[in-house]
């Protein structure tokens, strides 16, 4: 470490310039300790003031609807990568509680010379980020480690699908796209540590809803993420262009370490590299992991609503409107789909193979959003029931893709208009007849009947 990273991927708050102090990294995004273009930034200003450097890390007791399965996976995986920062004469503070309250303190305990911390989109993140700058004065610098190519460089405004970003990362690619410096362990201690809460006392204040248990088919942390992706390079990426058959185990499964930032997209593809793979299935990987995946938080960065109908096109919300009034075949409350109680095996099954397993298929995940569309009051009501449901369940729920998939899936977010149905509109239309056509719909429902089956990712 110690190179200057792209200055690109940084957005500066606070003008006050502070030679002395500590420099603090406060991850809340981006939870690896290789790789990591905040971290690596973070070392390089402390290195330049010859001042120490730690990692801050601040539980929020609850979020955004998150169980116990999520921050088992994160606090696991946290804990797992925690060692290399110790050999790197890092320390990591371990907080809990609001994290802006928490870094304010923090900030007049320990006067950083700077604090640097990772970009998000999502409005409860900007709001820590607006507090914490209200409540102190060292500058504080926020980088995108998230996206190969930054958010706010990659394009000035809200895209309209992925034919408009895609020609604009592309372009960019190569100037973004550098290999990682190298780990290297910090010449400047602390006198004296500050104080920091354990694992184990996190895991106390924790105060989550239990029932959503802990899945055990995927290890958490940065080690797991690595094993996932070498199986998947080396086994299944052969085989993506199967991608849309729910029965095969073909995809990635690198969706919760991507979204808890154990690795990154960037590394992804510096393996892919390293590899010397191509074709059209790398190719079409690569499609969903940088083109789909940095839309998302285009869509998020440049859309503070984009968990409400409002955030739809406006031909979207109009055809919806239009459509307001069509009966609806099934109307099911929250707790009806929640207990896949819906006449539908085929719904039901994806709607358990996401309890059971944390985890929904690409495809499923598609159109079971569009039947609690179909199924519900009006897209209000379904965009409040499908989010709270991606979020309960999903490992990889509560982020960027989640919000825009639904929102792609009910409201023609980055799609266009389709021939006109009831309850739809406009707004692209799936049905059980459709899955039929693409894969063996008995055999998924069979597999999801019920029970565990966490075999399926054997
Ligand atoms: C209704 C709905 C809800 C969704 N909720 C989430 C969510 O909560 N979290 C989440 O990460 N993804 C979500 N997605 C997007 C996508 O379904 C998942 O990223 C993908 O299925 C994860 O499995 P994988 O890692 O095996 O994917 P792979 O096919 O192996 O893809 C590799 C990576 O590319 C990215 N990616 C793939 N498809 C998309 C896409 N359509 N949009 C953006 N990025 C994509 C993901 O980071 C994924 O891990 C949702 C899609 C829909 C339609």
């Amino acid at each position: 470490m110690g190179q200057r990273i792209d200055q690109r991927r940084i957005r500066h708050y606070n003008g006050e310039s502070r030679p002395q102090g500590p420099v603090l990294y406060w991850v809340h995004r981006e939870f690896r300790f290789r790789d990591n273009w905040a971290l690596i930034h973070a070392q390089a200003e402390a290195l330049r003031r010859q001042v120490p450097l730690a990692v801050v890390f601040c539980l929020v007791p609850e979020f955004l609807g998150a169980t116990l399965r999520q921050f088992d996976f994160l606090l696991k995986g946290l804990e797992a990568s925690a060692p290399r920062l110790q050999q790197a004469n890092i320390p990591l503070i371990l907080r809990s509680g609001d994290p802006a309250t928490e870094m304010n303190r923090l900030c007049t305990q320990l006067s950083p010379s700077l604090v640097v911390t990772d970009f998000d989109p999502l409005r409860i993140k900007r709001q820590w980020l607006q507090s914490l700058l209200k409540g102190q004065t060292a500058p504080v610098q926020e980088v995108d480690s998230r996206n190969i190519v930054p958010v706010w460089i990659a394009s000035p405004k809200r895209e309209y699908m992925a034919r408009t970003i895609r020609p604009k990362i592309h372009r960019l690619l190569p100037e973004f796209l550098t290999p990682f410096p190298e780990y290297s362990a910090h010449p400047h201690v602390w006198d004296r540590q500050p104080a920091s809460l354990s694992f184990a006392e996190l895991h106390q204040a924790l105060k989550v809803d239990t029932t959503v248990a802990p899945v055990d088919w995927l290890q958490a942390g940065e080690e797991g993420a690595l094993q996932t992706l070498t199986t998947f390079l080396s086994t299944r990426l052969d085989n993506y262009d199967q991608r849309n058959d729910p029965n095969r185990e073909v995809c990635s499964n690198l969706s919760p370490y991507l979204h808890f930032g154990m690795t990154s997209a960037q590394r992804i593809l510096l393996e892919i590299d390293k590899r010397g793979l191509s074709g059209e299935n790398t190719e079409s990987f690569i499609e969903e992991l940088v083109v789909r995946r940095e839309l998302s938080d285009n869509f998020c960065f440049y859309s503070a609503d984009y968990d409400q109908v409002s955030a739809f096109p406006e031909w979207a919300q109009r055809t919806l409107e239009e459509h307001s009034a069509d009966p609806r075949p099934y109307l099911y409350s929250l707790e009806e789909f929640d207990q896949a109680a819906t006449h539908q095996p085929l719904w039901n099954a994806a709607q358990r193979q996401l309890v059971q397993t944390g985890t929904m298929h690409g495809y499923m995940r598609m159109y079971w959003a569009k039947k609690i569309l179909e199924w519900t009051p009006n897209p209000t009501e379904a965009m409040r029931i499908a989010i709270y449901l991606n979020d309960r369940y999903a490992l990889d729920g509560r982020e960027s893709n989640g919000y825009t998939g639904i929102a792609w899936s009910m409201g023609g977010v980055h799609d266009r208009g389709w021939a006109k149905r009831p309850v739809f509109g406009s707004i692209r239309y799936m049905n059980a007849n459709g899955a039929r056509r693409k894969f063996d719909v008995p055999r998924y429902i069979r597999t999801w009947a019920s029970k565990q089956q966490a075999s399926f990712f054997a």
